[in-house]
């Protein structure tokens, strides 16, 4: 067994951990455990230059004894964080099960992440699970969170993963893996429900007032910072559950635990990319009510922000009606801020510079059509601004070409010609989504064959999703219809 010990090798770490700062109820010291045999699989070399971080020492020899817990950075304090959440709809004390926080990382331009590792070991809060994950699931956070980043979307990202050398026991062994996670913080909605469950008020206000400090710093001069907090926090969520929208992007496990206070798109479990077309779109296993399917995510969102709410009630009036009364106006104000995001996107896709009533109808009319006849969301659209779009089976559909006249007489109502029409259509349409059928080819050629090419040409497609790339085609192309119905994991 290696040693844990503290590297001096000048990777770039530099830790200010101010989380460990606030009071004890969120969190418990924690080290990461010990692995057997470290071994490397993937390092996002990009993402640690972006950090401030020396790449060449992060992809020597050592690093994957760092990445899989071996090893502490320089000035990690590492903790397991608390908190609650309603999973389901059923309200529940969880905490870091298996992730440890090694602190949050400084970087020359004044920024400030976490660095997390996800697999490392049972902590307080691992309740009846062994702490570990699978390499699998990790591979599948590291493709999704990265497609996510490049289509624009705030999320966590993935510095690296390793394997741990050991097995873990799931239906069968596999593979165990730790992976690095980088987020702007972990603080979820259901941190400030644990805060309100199990805190006192001045708890409550503390972990309000360290987030904000985090997240919303010009909110801490105002008055009526708490209600501005929840009001910036019902923004950051609406806007991010519009671009969910707008690439058929279905997160799958929207529990109040995996959805964060800073906005960013977290908690990769079951999630997946859809592929033809409907709004009923589940595929975790688990979700078998389809209660987080895509058409559901808004409702949802809006249903946690509730939660939310709920927790920071004491924080926005003393009078405990009108904290009620303001708590209401800011959910009820939730599903109008989602829609003028969703709107706004939709008008983009659309290549629609100026706004009509009647857009909505238009585009509503292109989504039914489009449900109607199965058609791909991601193909579809970006066909739309595409000279081969005639060639395309379904131009030749009467509703289609009805709703195409409607369209182009629409565009002709705006000043853009053509070309900009589709300069801005290309840059809101990716071309190359994480497909789940090549998702899975490439994760199960790593996993079983230890082949890690096919994910690297995967990733590399990833980068650079809306421009159109011949090496890439490969990965653009909608699946063959007619396969079978795509199920996700959680693979925990
Ligand atoms: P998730 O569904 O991944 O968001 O996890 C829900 C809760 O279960 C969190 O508190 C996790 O930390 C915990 N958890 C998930 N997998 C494990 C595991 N293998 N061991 C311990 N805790 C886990
Ligand atoms: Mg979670």
């Amino acid at each position: 067994m290696p040693e844990l010990f503290t590297t001096t090798v000048s990777a770039g770490w530099n830790f200010d951990n101010s989380y460990c700062r606030l009071p004890e109820l969120f969190y418990k010291l924690q080290k990461p455990g010990l692995v057997q045999n470290p071994g490397r699989v993937i390092f996002n070399a990009r993402l640690a230059e972006s950090l401030g971080l020396n790449q060449e020492v992060l992809q020597s020899n050592q690093s994957e004894q760092l990445f899989a817990g071996n090893q502490l950075p320089q000035g990690a304090e590492p903790l397991a964080q608390a908190y609650a959440g309603h999973q389901f709809g059923h309200f529940t004390t969880l905490g870091d099960g298996r992730a440890v926080l090694l602190g949050e990382h400084i970087t020359p331009e004044g920024q400030r992440f976490d660095i997390q590792l996800k697999g490392a070991g049972r902590t307080p809060f691992s309740r009846g699970g062994d702490g570990r994950a699978a390499l699998g699931p990790m591979l599948r956070e590291y493709i999704i969170s990265e497609a996510i980043h490049h289509l624009g979307i705030p999320t966590t990202r993935s510095l690296a993963v390793v394997t741990t050398g050991e097995p873990v026991y799931r239906e069968t062994a596999l593979r165990g893996a730790v992976l690095t996670r980088v987020a702007a913080s972990h603080i979820r909605i259901g941190t400030f429900q644990y805060a309100s469950s199990f805190g006192s008020a001045q708890e409550l206000q503390a972990l309000a007032d360290y987030t904000i400090q985090r997240h919303y710093p010009a909110l801490m001069a105002v008055d009526d910072r708490y209600v501005q907090f929840l009001q910036a926090v019902m923004d950051r969520q609406a806007s991010l559950v519009a671009q969910w929208q707008l690439s058929g992007f279905v997160h799958g496990v929207m529990n109040t635990d995996n959805i964060a206070i800073s906005g960013e798109t977290i908690d990769y479990g079951p999630c997946a990319f859809m592929d033809t077309y409907d709004p009923a779109t589940v595929f975790s296993s688990i979700d078998r009510q389809g209660r987080y399917a895509y058409g559901n995510q808004p409702t949802l969102m809006q249903w946690n922000l509730a939660r939310l709410t709920e927790a920071l009630l004491p924080l926005l009036h003393a009078d405990p009606s009108q904290a009620l009364a303001m708590g209401q106006e800011a959910v009820q104000g939730f599903y109008a801020r989602y829609q003028r995001y969703w709107l706004a996107g939709m008008r983009s896709k659309l290549g629609l510079t100026t706004e009509e009533s009647e857009d909505e109808s238009l585009i509503a009319s292109f989504l039914d059509g489009m449900a109607k006849h199965q058609q791909d969301f991601t193909h579809i659209f970006r066909l739309l601004a595409s000279d081969t779009l005639h060639q395309a089976p379904y131009f030749k559909e009467p509703a289609f070409a009805e709703w195409y006249q409607q369209w182009q007489t629409r565009l002709q109502r705006q000043p853009q010609p053509w070309s900009e029409v589709q300069s801005l259509m290309n840059a809101h349409n990716p071309v190359v989504i994480p497909r789940n059928d090549r998702v899975e080819a490439v994760l199960s050629a790593a996993v079983e064959q230890q082949d890690f090419l096919p994910l690297q040409r995967l990733l590399a497609s990833l980068e650079s999703p809306y421009t159109e790339l011949p090496q890439h085609v490969e990965y653009s192309l909608p699946p063959n219809p007619g396969g079978p119905a795509y199920r996700t994991f959680c693979g925990t």
